[in-house]
């Protein structure tokens, strides 16, 4: 009898474990992702855009000056003028920022859908 009842606990300790890291699984999830997209920071480096908010509508997202800059740069490659303004400007670089603006893309497409919504009621402090 001692042994179902230890077999119980152990049972009931285990779940409580799995539930416990399924929480903050969903927890770090929803954090990562809740923030979204703040006007006052740059969303490529994350520092704190100074100044007033750059207007440039051809950028999807809000950008600090070098950053924007760099967007710009990544855009003329993109259309064929891949004469490097840096020595940095690489296949690699265009690649990362492309794969960036594709993370971004699935990011809001994410954020969109019902699971995330749902996510985020079930894991607002
Ligand atoms: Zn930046």
């Amino acid at each position: 009898m001692a042994e179902v009842i230890d077999l119980n606990k152990r049972q009931a300790k285990e779940r409580r474990i799995r539930q416990g890291r399924a929480r903050r699984r969903a927890q770090a999830v929803a954090s990562a992702l809740s923030c979204g997209l703040c006007p006052r920071r740059c969303a490529h480096c994350g520092m704190p855009i100074e100044g007033p908010p750059l207007p440039d509508l051809s950028a999807p997202y809000p950008f600090c000056q070098p950053c924007q800059e760099e967007y710009r740069a990544y855009k003329r490659w993109e259309e064929g003028l891949r004469e490097p303004e840096a020595y940095w400007h690489t296949a690699a670089w265009a690649d990362m920022w492309r794969h960036w603006l594709d993370h971004m893309r699935a990011a809001d497409a994410f954020r969109a859908s019902a699971e995330f919504l749902r996510l985020m009621q079930e894991n607002q402090d």
